[in-house]
């Protein structure tokens, strides 16, 4: 029984040991079980610590490092040199308060988040985000778990983008250009420049459609040029507009715009610039360079331009235009005589009476000097006719200025488009010419254009071209003609008159090229060749033997006015050691157009012996007034007048008059062209001893007069 006793209570024993061993055996096994899940885990998290980008540490509740992952070394430290350290030591002072207060935050159990600013080993800055995260265990806080990221980069890089933004923002709010954003045609960003500009205060302009702003007439392209901006059709930056601004005045704005994204739509940025003045300024500019300052009309430039519109025009059109070329008559004597300042007066007069001809269409301009232009559109000769004829008669009314009654007339030239030219050059050219033509015809009238003119101005091309030739190849020579003393009737004189020999035309008389050689300064050599030439030849007859005669030596007065004519007279003398009481220079009375410089040059002469006349005298204008201040030694009657005695008594009055006042100023009197003995009797009863005329010789060459004066005068 105790076998059995035993027996089963072995069987328990083992039952039990068997139960043990399995109960132990499965709760060992759950065990293992277990503690590898936790194991596991273990792992898990050891390496989400371990291997984390981002440094994470383990705080006791006092802010001491306890544990620290790979990360920190991306700060310069070691784990085991923080351990036990408080993390007060590594932030910096300005942020310690802060960071402190969220680590305590999370030692109540809550976690937090703030960013800061600490040293890293090396002592540079980093800027980092701090999480904070209590760690609960069995419901109690034990320590705290801070994750830190290096968000250097980030916040320089956000810091930048601050800094540019303020950069950028102060640029604009205080550019002194307007700056825009534009949505849906309405301003959506103004900078106070731009409020300035258009006077309105920013928050009325914010809002404003272009509509409202953009002046009318620009309206329909800016709409167009958005429009085009927007799709992307347009590659000009630049454009100029102009705007009402509150006040409701006008200012003309240049405008750059570009297309953005703004608030997430597309919008236009631009700039606004207010060229208003520099406008006006180039207005101003471009007016004085197209218009005459004196008389404010259009310049030669403008007419340059109108002219050619007017071309183009007349073409599309199959029409025709008139020029009208207008050169005032003695314009120059009336600038000489009483001054700029007068002349300049008459100058405008003229330009207010051009206008009263003339309508709104044509166009009137100054083309230099004393010459005016008037482009008559879509005009034929008929109107030109009545425009010219209209001008003539308004101008010849007289001008008073300064107690000065003054006639100023105009010769008028007029060419046709397209019969007399086809371009502006060529209608100008043939203008002129029409007006040189008008003032040969003597003055104070008008002429149109034709092939003559051309034909004419031609001749007078190769006239000069030969002239030059003739002065070079000695083509030139002196005749002499006697002057006479009445009383005695012996010769006591000639003068010296030009011819040109030429090769094929033979001889030449000075009315065919004097005028010519004025016109284009010839006559400065020639005359200086002449000088020469007669001191040259008379001293040859005087080394001949001959009784000394005075040579006379006609003077332009484009000659007398040459600087250098006293030197080149003197060198003359000298070279040919003539006395210079035998050479006589006539002058004319255009001279007394400055009389100031002629005094001078008159003194001069005077003063090296030479004798002046006063050539043609009685044609002119000189007034006694100025006669009286002239040294000049003898008076030549024009023939003109002797021509007409003694059958005409106006004739005979003014040449008895001439004489007396010849010898009230103790001047000499020779009259000129006489033909006739009974202009010789004539003269002699008026007190003129001394004459020059067909009646005692005509012109000769040197070697003629020499033989039928000189030799004759000696024979006696
Ligand atoms: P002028 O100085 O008045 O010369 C007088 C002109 O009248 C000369 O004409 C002469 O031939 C002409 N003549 C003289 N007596 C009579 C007469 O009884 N009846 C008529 N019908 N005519 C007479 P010429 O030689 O043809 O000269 C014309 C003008 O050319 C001159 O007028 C003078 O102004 C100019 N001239 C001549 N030679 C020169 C010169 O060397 N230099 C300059 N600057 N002008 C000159
Ligand atoms: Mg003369
Ligand atoms: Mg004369």
């Amino acid at each position: 029984m105790r076998e059995i006793i035993l027996g089963v209570g072995l069987v328990i024993e083992i039952a039990l040991i068997i139960t043990t061993i399995f109960i132990m055996s499965s709760h060992l096994r759950r065990n293992s079980r277990n503690n590898t899940n936790i194991q596991l885990n273990e792992q898990y998290y050891k390496s989400l610590f371990e291997e984390n980008p981002d440094a994470i540490f383990i705080f006791d509740l006092n802010g001491n490092f306890l544990v620290a992952n790979k990360a920190v070394s991306l700060y310069g430290y070691t784990a085991e040199e923080l351990i036990n350290k408080p993390f007060t030591g590594y932030i910096l002072p300005k942020d310690l308060e802060k960071v402190m207060a969220h680590f305590f935050q999370a030692v109540e159990g809550s976690s937090s988040n703030c960013d800061c600013s600490i040293l890293d080993k090396e002592g540079l800055q980093r800027e980092i985000s701090v999480t904070n995260i209590p760690i609960f265990v069995n419901q109690e806080i034990h320590g705290v778990y801070t994750i830190i990221k290096d968000i250097t980069e980030h916040k320089k890089a956000q810091n930048d983008l601050v800094e540019a933004e303020a950069k950028y923002r102060s640029l604009i709010e205080n550019s002194l250009v307007g700056v825009y954003i534009m949505q849906d045609g309405k301003l959506v960003y103004v900078n106070p420049r731009l409020c300035e500009m258009s006077g309105y205060h920013c928050e009325e302009l914010l809002g404003l459609h272009v509509k409202e702003f953009i002046y009318p007439e620009d309206l329909p392209l800016v709409t167009e040029n958005i429009r085009k901006r927007f799709n992307n059709e347009i590659d000009t930056m630049k454009f100029e507009y102009r705007a009402i601004r509150k006040d409701r005045s006008v200012i003309t704005f240049e405008l750059y715009g570009s297309k953005i994204v703004y608030n997430g739509r597309d919008a236009i940025i631009g700039t606004v610039i207010d060229i208003t003045e520099r406008k006006n300024t180039e207005k101003i500019i471009r007016h004085m360079a197209y218009h005459d300052q004196l008389t404010d009309l259009p310049n030669r430039y403008l007419l340059r331009e109108k002219l050619n519109e007017a071309i183009i025009e007349s073409r599309q059109n199959n029409c025709h235009f008139a020029l009208l070329f207008l050169d005032l008559d003695r314009f120059k004597a009336i600038n000489d005589t009483l001054g700029h300042e007068v002349g300049d007066k008459v100058l405008m007069e003229v330009a207010e009476r051009l206008k009263a001809c003339v309508t709104q269409t044509d166009i009137i301009s100054r083309y230099g000097g004393d010459e005016f232009s008037v482009l008559l559109p879509e005009a034929g000769e008929q109107r030109a006719s009545q425009v010219a004829h209209q001008i003539i008669t308004k101008l010849s009314l007289p001008l008073t200025f300064l107690h000065h009654e003054l006639l100023v007339t105009p010769s008028i030239g007029i060419s046709i488009f397209p019969t007399h030219g086809e371009s502006f050059d060529m209608l100008i050219k043939n203008g002129d010419l029409a007006m040189y033509h008008a003032k040969s015809l003597g003055r104070n009238n008008y002429q149109f254009f034709n092939e003559e003119l051309n034909k004419k101005a031609k001749h007078e091309l190769d006239m000069e071209l030969n002239l030059r030739k003739a002065l070079e190849q000695n083509q030139l020579v002196l005749f002499y003609q006697p002057q006479v003393n009445l009383e005695t009737n012996q010769i006591y004189g000639a003068e010296a008159l030009m011819r040109w020999i030429h090769p094929e035309k033979g001889i030449i008389p000075p009315a065919s090229f004097i005028p010519l050689a004025e016109e284009n300064g010839l006559i400065i050599p020639m005359g200086e060749w002449a000088i020469r030439t007669a001191c040259q030849e008379n001293k040859k007859w005087q080394l001949a033997g001959y009784s000394p005669v005075t040579v006379s030596v006609n003077i332009s007065a484009k000659q007398f006015f040459q600087s250098n004519l006293v030197e080149i007279v003197e060198s003359a003398l000298s070279e040919t050691e003539l006395n210079p009481k035998y050479l006589e220079l006539e002058i004319t009375e255009s001279i007394t157009m400055d009389v100031e410089r002629s005094i001078t040059t008159l003194l001069e002469l005077q003063r090296i012996g030479v004798k002046v006349s006063i050539d043609d005298f009685g044609i002119g204008y000189s007034s006694l007034n100025y006669l009286k201040r002239l040294p000049i030694d003898k008076l030549k009657i024009d023939q003109s007048f002797i021509r007409e005695c003694p059958n005409d008594i106006n004739s005979n009055t003014l040449v008895r008059t001439i004489i007396i006042m010849a010898h009230l100023l103790k001047m000499k009197v020779i009259a000129e062209g006489v033909e006739t003995e009974e202009q010789v009797s004539f003269l002699l009863a008026q007190g003129c001893n001394e004459a020059q005329g067909y009646l005692f010789g005509k012109p000769l060459p040197m070697s003629e007069f020499e033989t039928n004066y000189l030799q004759k005068r000696l024979e006696k």
